[in-house]
C-alpha cells in the first residue's frame, strides 16, 4: 500500500451487492440501456428478462450454472479488462466473469460451482476456506511457471483476475465482526504474499501491478422480517414461470433493498407478456387495486422508494424518488432527472421539500451545493458525496434504471429489518448484509502496488470503475470506448 496507489473511499456500485459491481470493477463501465448505450448489461443479481413471454427469471447462482450467462448478459458495448488487453495472453482464476480470457481455472464450468457450493454448505469451513484462498494463489504461481502448460506460446499472463470469495461467504455466515472472518482477511494477505514473493523470484515483479479491493462493505440488521401476511392482504402474488404462468408481481431480490417487478396492461397483446406497467397503473394495482407507490412504505424498515416516469428513454428521463421521514411518518418527495448518455451523461438531481431531501444532503456544507438546480457529471457527485450516505446515488440509480432489465420499483430499508428474498423465496437467515446505500456499504478500499514504478500516493476518493483504465494506463493500452472511470495515474 505504501509504495503504490491507495485510497480508503473507492465508492462501489448501485446496489452494492457482489453482481453488478464486480461486472462494473471488470468492465471500467457502468449499466445502463445496454442495447444502445456504452455500459454493461447486468443490472443486479437476481432479475426479470421482459423480451420474452412469459418472462424468463434470471438468477446468478452457482446451483443453476446461470451464473455462465453473465458474459453474455453484459452485452457487447462493454468490454472485460481482458478483453482490453489484446491478444496477449491472459487468466482468470476462480473468476465467473472472464470474458476475454485464455486460461479459466477450473477448467470444467460444474468444477467452480461446485467449489463454491462446498465452501458454502460442508462442515469444516475453516480447513476447507484456508485451502481455497490458497489454491487460487497456487495456480496463478503454477501459470506463470509454466506458461506452456496453459496457453499456446510460453508467454505469462499480461492480466489475471482471481477472486477469493472466501471473505463474503463468512461475512454473511459469521459477521464481519467475527474472529474467523479477520483471520480469513489476514490468510488472504498471507496468500497474496506467497503470490508477490514467487513473482518476485521469477523477477517479474517489478513489470506487474496488483490492484486489491473489495466490491462492497457491510453491515449487520437487527432482524430478519416476513413478507408473506403483508403481500397476501394487499393482493400480490408471486410470479412463477410455469406451463401456465401465474402471479402478478416478482420480488427478484430483497435483502435490504427490494427490486419490485410488476405486470402492466398487456399493451403489446402478447399472450404472457410482462409489459413495464404506467405509473397510473401502479397507483391502482391487482385485485385490490392498491396504489403500491404508497402502500409499499408499510412494509417493515422501508423508508426510500425510487421508480421511473412514463416515457423515459435512453437520452433523457425522469426518476421520482420518495423518503419516509422516520421520526414523523410524512413522506417527501425529490427526483433525479438524466440527459445523455456515455461520457456526456449528466443529472440532476432536486428536492421538493425545503427541510429535506432524499438522500440527507442537504445538512452537508460541500454536498448541498449540488442541489443547485443544475446537471452533473459522476466525477462532480464522487467529489461533492463520497464521505456521506448513499455517494454518488444521483449518478447511480438512473443509470440502473435506464437498464430495460431492472425493476419498476425500487424500495430500500434503514439498516434494522432484511429479508433475505430471491424470486418471491425466502431463503437468507443471517443478518449480515450488504445492499443498501449506507457508506459502510459503498465505500471500500483500494490498493495498487507492486512495480516501484507504480507512483506512491493516496488518493482521498476514487470510483471501483477507476481501476480498469488505471491499469490499462499501467500496461499502456488504450481504454475500450464504453469506459467511464478514469486513469488514478
Ligand atoms: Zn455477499
Amino acid at each position: 500500500m505504501e509504495n503504490g496507489i491507495y485510497s480508503e473511499n473507492c465508492i462501489t456500485d448501485f446496489p452494492p451487492i457482489t453482481y453488478p459491481t464486480q461486472v462494473s470493477l471488470l468492465t471500467g463501465t457502468y449499466t445502463g440501456n445496454y442495447k444502445k448505450e456504452p455500459c454493461h448489461g447486468v443490472p443486479l443479481l437476481n432479475w426479470m428478462d421482459r423480451d420474452s413471454a412469459p418472462p424468463i427469471l434470471r438468477e446468478y447462482a452457482a446451483k443453476n450454472l446461470q451464473i455462465y450467462k453473465i458474459n453474455d448478459d453484459m452485452g457487447n458495448n462493454c468490454q472485460t479488462i481482458l478483453e482490453m488487453v489484446g491478444d496477449e495472453n491472459t487468466a482468470s482464476i476462480a473468476q465467473f466473469i472472464n470474458r476475454g480470457s485464455d486460461y479459466i481455472f477450473p477448467e470444467r464450468k460444474t468444477k467452480l460451482a461446485m467449489f463454491y457450493l462446498l465452501l458454502k454448505y460442508l462442515p469444516g469451513v475453516k480447513r476447507r476456506l484456508i485451502r481455497s484462498n490458497s489454491v487460487i494463489a497456487q495456480k496463478l504461481i503454477e501459470v506463470f511457471k509454466k506458461p506452456k502448460k496453459f496457453f499456446d506460446n510460453s508467454e505469462p499472463p499480461i492480466a489475471s483476475l482471481l477472486w477469493f470469495i472466501s471473505s463474503d461467504l463468512l461475512m454473511h455466515k459469521f459477521g464481519f465482526d467475527s474472529h474467523i472472518y479477520k483471520l480469513n482477511l489476514l490468510h488472504i494477505d498471507k496468500v497474496i504474499g506467497v503470490l508477490i514473493d514467487n513473482l518476485k523470484r521469477m523477477g517479474y515483479l517489478e513489470d506487474t501491478a496488483i490492484a486489491i479491493t473489495s466490491d462492497h462493505g457491510n453491515y449487520k440488521a437487527n432482524k430478519i422480517g416476513n413478507l408473506n401476511n403483508f403481500l397476501k392482504q394487499k393482493g400480490l402474488t408471486n410470479y412463477h414461470p410455469l406451463k401456465k404462468p401465474r402471479g402478478n408481481m416478482d420480488i427478484a431480490y430483497y435483502a435490504g433493498v427490494g427490486f419490485f417487478y410488476f405486470k402492466g396492461m398487456n399493451n403489446s397483446n402478447v399472450k404472457n407478456c410482462w409489459d413495464r406497467p404506467t405509473l397510473k397503473e401502479l397507483g391502482n394495482y391487482g385485485p385490490k387495486r392498491i396504489n403500491l407507490l404508497e402502500e409499499l412504505f408499510k412494509i417493515n424498515g422501508s423508508h426510500l422508494m425510487y421508480y421511473r416516469d412514463n416515457g423515459n428513454t435512453s437520452n433523457k428521463g425522469l426518476i421520482h424518488l420518495k423518503r419516509k421521514i422516520k421520526e414523523t411518518g410524512k413522506i417527501i418527495t425529490g427526483r433525479i432527472e438524466y440527459m445523455g448518455n456515455g461520457s456526456s451523461y449528466k443529472t440532476r438531481y432536486i428536492s421538493e421539500d425545503v427541510d429535506y431531501d432524499i438522500f440527507n444532503f442537504m445538512p452537508d456544507d460541500v454536498a448541498s451545493r449540488l442541489l443547485d438546480n443544475k446537471f452533473h457529471t459522476i466525477q462532480e457527485w464522487l467529489e461533492a458525496t463520497y464521505h456521506l450516505d448513499y455517494p454518488l446515488f444521483p449518478d447511480l440509480i438512473p443509470r440502473h434504471l435506464k437498464n430495460p432489465r431492472s425493476a419498476d420499483l425500487i424500495l430500500s430499508n434503514d439498516e434494522t429489518i432484511k429479508f433475505g428474498i430471491h424470486h418471491g423465496k425466502q431463503k437468507g437467515k443471517n443478518l449480515y448484509d450488504h445492499d443498501v446505500g449506507l457508506r459502510k456499504c459503498m465505500a471500500v478500499p483500494l490498493i495498487i502496488g507492486g512495480s516501484l514504478e507504480i507512483p506512491h500516493k493516496e488518493i482521498s476518493y476514487c470510483k471501483i470503475t477507476d481501476i480498469v483504465p488505471t491499469l490499462l494506463n499501467i500496461l499502456g493500452k488504450t481504454p475500450h470506448k464504453s469506459v467511464i472511470g478514469k486513469n488514478l495515474v
